[in-house]
């Protein structure tokens, strides 16, 4: 019989590194590839929830790295900066003690002097969600169709305006997959210096996402690596990941990696695990992912032994699966919960279209880049 604890001591982190909070369902963008299935409906977070979050988190979860609070929508702008100020305020004696960071991922249209403020105020990392030049943004648009670029645009000019430094997060297309150059140009020339670049994936509501092949993401990675070698000035996540890796020694290499559970929460305090994409996501078999609910339990609580979580321990299958039949264990560490479930409807399966883009082929990429470098 297989013994679930042993693998959760092995493959998950003993309490969150990051927590993810739903202030509003609301988005007022509705993007081509968007995943979230209630954007179009508005149920805000209540202060009294964040005041039972707050009281559920242990003692013991308070190392010498603070947990990350990240707010997370819908647009989480889209609740208003005097109500989200009010839900920012039960997290303050952990944020002055340097228990918790606070962030925030938006879409950035909504950015004005007022949030600018805010942000500084609560030392709020922003996080900014564009996915290159102009052309490359016609997913993003309003609720009338139409684009939001300029807006986006007008948003981090605001935060330059007040000094604030912001990271970026983009979608890579099938086609974004040929201009891995001109994209990072772009971000270099905004002004950031931190990018994430997901390549799309079909995942909770966007079910007609088209994920490239493996072939193209090489390329795309390829050139990403070749483009940091002449920016030094400039973080790509996922060149750094692969670049901390390797510079560890092999005994570290050839470690198990442990999984942050990620407990994201919604508007009224439904808690699900491993993947903020499962929220919101319906499916009898694993009760729509949700483990609890805050106001009922402690977040303490629920997280105590998430063996007891049927799709907890079939992702722990599927790491195990992972580790005895994949070549790319040792980097990819299993990749990501929810893209097992959204294309294979289990957590128990391996390989998915996301790892093949987004750990193979980098890896596969920079193989190819050094095996030409060598003599
Ligand atoms: S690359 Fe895919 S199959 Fe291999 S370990 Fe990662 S998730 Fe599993």
């Amino acid at each position: 019989m297989t013994d679930y604890r042993r693998l959760a001591k092995t493959w998950l982190t003993p309490s969150p590194n990051t927590m993810i909070l739903q202030p509003t369902t609301f988005c007022p963008m509705d993007c081509g590839y968007c995943y979230l299935p209630n954007r179009h409906r508005k149920k805000d977070l209540s202060v009294d929830t964040v005041e039972a979050i707050v009281r559920g988190m242990a003692d013991d979860w308070f190392t010498d790295k603070p947990v990350e609070i990240v707010w997370h929508g819908g647009e989480p702008l889209a609740v208003g900066v005097d109500k989200f100020e009010e839900l920012l305020q039960p997290f303050e004696p952990l944020r002055a003690a340097g228990k918790v960071v606070q962030r925030v991922q938006t879409g950035a249209i909504l950015i004005n002097d007022a949030w600018c403020d805010l942000f500084r105020r609560y030392e709020i990392d922003v996080g900014v969600s564009i996915d290159g030049p102009e052309h490359t943004n016609h997913n993003r648009v309003d609720r009338g169709g139409r684009p939001v670029f300029s807006r986006i645009i007008r948003g981090i000019e605001k935060l330059k305006e007040h000094g604030l430094p912001f990271t970026t997060l983009a979608v890579v297309t099938i086609e974004g997959t040929t201009r891995a150059v001109e994209t990072l140009d772009f971000f270099a020339d905004l002004g950031c210096h931190w990018v994430g670049l997901n390549v799309e994936a079909k995942e909770a509501a966007n079910v007609s996402g088209t994920t490239p092949e493996i072939d193209q993401a090489q390329r795309f990675w390829r050139d990403a690596f070749e483009w940091t070698a002449e920016h030094p000035d400039m973080t790509i996540r996922e060149v750094d990941n692969m670049a901390k890796f390797l510079s560890y020694d092999t005994e570290i290499r050839k470690a198990d990696g442990r999984h942050d559970l990620i407990p994201t929460i919604s508007w009224n305090g439904d808690v699900v695990l491993l993947s903020p994409e499962l929220l919101g996501v319906h499916d009898k078999r694993y009760n729509d992912f949700i483990v609890g609910n805050v106001v009922d339990t402690p977040l303490s609580t629920l997280l105590e032994d998430v063996t007891r979580v049927p799709y907890v321990r079939e992702f722990l299958d599927g790491l195990d699966a992972c580790k005895q039949s994949c070549q790319f264990w040792d980097y990819c560490q299993g990749a990501h919960a929810g893209n097992r479930y959204f294309e294979h409807q289990t957590f128990t399966a391996t390989e998915t279209s996301h790892c093949q883009v987004a750990f193979q082929a980098p890896a596969l990429a920079l193989a190819e880049l050094l095996r030409e470098d060598t003599p």
